[in-house]
């Protein structure tokens, strides 16, 4: 299956450089694997048998301008009309005493050396026009059979560097890829070398492993290694023994499976599951009610604690704390329904957000909302204070003192809006705020 892949102008003008001076440069990892399954690389990198002095006096002598990013570990960035290409010089793997990070970092002159460091065979080959592709552990076999294989022993590769253990599950989502049986062993075998990773980098890699363009995808991955993957929600408090098992991440799975690829949603998706059982108690109850809001209030403040544990952005464990929060509630497909969802949700994204999550949990009326929301929010229904046709400083200007009142005010203004009671028009909200006022001092 020999191809050539085209590098674009800048790759060819940092590989050049190097090349005219005698030194050996190819792409390497995710943009050889990327090319040769048709899709476009995120980036190229580069490796070569150039120390980066011998790299530094190539690129001046083409003009390429070049940052010093990471010298200690053999890599320079070349920077070409803006775009920017990682050329390392070629290395060896050495020991792995913490089970994350290499001892020390060994050059080497061989490609060969290289290519055994890396992760998985279909990222570990390398291409260079003259060359053609180098793959020394059947990586190209492995991309046409869609599957993710180790470079060598699984297991020691997986105990060298936990991060692998992620990784591996990451490409097998995104790439729609199976895991090979050996390397798949490996994973449940090595799953405590995770505890070496950094939670920035776990979450960034769980983020892109839920962000697969296939939930099922994600979901069969959920379902086949439930004991590498739910410690790293449940890391160390007592939930572990009641969410963890069984039911709820089979719940979790099934609602992921039915989700879009949007990352609030599918992290909605997974705390729904683990914690928001669907509500059986009948409707009126006020008992039942109460215990269905406190459960509510519960997955939503569970979520946002997991997702700040694991360092996600604030705002998206926001985002995903309000859609779990919402994730029981019902919103009846009339006007004043979809009004009520709009506020709920704040924002015109967190509304679609929503109604993918109800989708998912197979909700009566979705279309209808969603139609009755866009509706309403072209007819000016406020999403959230800022859209309220009135201001703090309007009731300053009449008369209002200025201080917390206001805000309990125009918060009282907002929910009549809401409501239906009052028209989101400055005069109308005036005149409401005149009786309110009047019939106080009464
Ligand atoms: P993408 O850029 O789409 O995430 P990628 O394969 O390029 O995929 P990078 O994280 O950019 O992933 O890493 C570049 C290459 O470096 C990989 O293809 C792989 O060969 C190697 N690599 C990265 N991380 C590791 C690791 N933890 N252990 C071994 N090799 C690794
Ligand atoms: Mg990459």
């Amino acid at each position: 299956m020999e191809q050539a892949i085209a590098y674009p102008s800048g790759a060819q003008e940092v590989a050049h450089a190097l090349a005219v001076a005698g030194f050996e440069c190819f792409a390497v990892g995710g943009c050889v694997r990327d090319s040769l399954m048709g899709r476009a690389p995120a980036d190229w990198d580069f490796t070569t048998n150039a120390t980066t002095d011998e790299m530094k006096r190539c690129f001046d002598a083409a003009h390429i301008h070049w940052a010093s990013t990471g010298e200690r570990h053999g890599t320079l960035t070349a920077i070409v009309a803006e775009e920017t290409f990682e050329v390392t010089t070629y290395r060896v793997e050495s020991s792995y005493s913490d089970g994350r990070h290499p001892d020390k970092v060994i050059f080497s002159r061989t490609l060969g050396d290289d290519l055994s460091r890396r992760d998985f065979t279909v990222n570990a080959m390398a291409y260079a026009p003259k060359a053609g592709i180098v793959d020394l552990f059947g990586g190209q076999a492995d991309l046409m059979n869609h599957m993710v294989r180790a470079v060598g022993c699984a297991h020691e590769r997986f105990e060298e560097d936990g991060l692998r253990i992620m990784r591996a599950l990451r490409f097998a989502a995104v790439l729609d890829f199976a895991i090979e049986l050996k390397t798949a062993q490996a994973l449940h075998e090595c799953r405590e070398n995770l505890s070496h990773v950094s939670v920035e980098r776990i979450f960034s890699e769980l983020s892109r492993f839920l962000l697969a363009e296939d939930g099922k995808r994600v979901a069969e991955l959920m379902r086949e290694f439930p004991d590498v993957l739910a410690p790293i929600l449940f890391s160390d408090d007592a939930m572990s023994t009641n969410e963890q098992n069984g039911s709820a991440w089979e719940n979790a799975a099934t609602l992921v499976a039915k989700t879009p690829p949007d990352l609030a949603v599918r992290f909605a998706a997974l705390f729904v599951g683990l914690f928001a059982q669907r509500d059986t108690a009948s409707q009126g109850d006020e008992t039942a009610h109460a215990a269905h809001a406190e459960r509510a209030a519960h997955a939503a403040c569970a979520a946002h604690d997991m997702l700040r544990k694991l360092k996600s952005p604030k705002r998206l464990a926001s985002e995903v704390s309000r859609l779990v929060g919402l994730a029981s509630r019902s919103f009846t497909p009339t006007a004043l329904g979809a009004r009520r969802l709009i506020a709920a949700c704040g924002s015109e994204a967190a509304v679609s957000q929503l109604l993918m999550l109800y989708r998912a949990q197979g909700r009566a009326h979705v279309e209808e909302l969603e139609a009755l929301a866009r509706e309403q929010a072209a007819l000016g229904a406020p999403f959230s204070l800022k859209d309220l046709a009135i201001k703090g400083d309007d009731l300053i200007q009449l008369g209002m003192p200025s201080g917390s009142e206001i805000g309990s005010c125009l918060n009282g203004l907002f929910e009549q809006v809401v409501e239906g009671n009052v028209a989101n028009e400055k005069s109308a909200l005036r005149s409401l705020f005149f009786s309110w006022r009047s019939g106080i001092s009464r």
